[in-house]
């Protein structure tokens, strides 16, 4: 490690860290964060919208229970708004 960059370390963070906001623990950059990731592939969008769709009981298809295939969320699931979000967004870039 250099010394510009042993300096710049206190406590685990660098300066550098502390200058741009924390993705790890920032749930509103996390999530943006993942919009602009799953934004980035659309046909994970396209996936994750055909698979986390309403049951018809208000339960999401796509989010079940562990080894036994029965919906447990409710609609719209994360998943479902992610895609949505990040579906959204793709669409505003393209008409930009
Ligand atoms: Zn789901």
């Amino acid at each position: 490690m250099s010394t510009e960059l042993t300096l710049l370390r206190t406590s685990g963070r660098s300066a550098l860290d502390a200058a741009r906001p924390d993705v790890a623990t920032d749930p509103q950059v996390s999530w943006a964060a993942l919009v602009a990731t799953i934004a980035a592939m659309p046909e994970v969008a396209a996936r994750l919208l055909a698979d986390h769709v309403d049951d018809g009981t208000g339960r999401c298809r796509g989010c079940t229970r562990g080894g036994c295939g029965t919906p447990s969320a409710r609609f719209p699931c994360t998943l479902s708004a992610l895609a949505a979000q990040a579906t959204a967004r793709t669409r505003l870039r393209v008409v930009r």
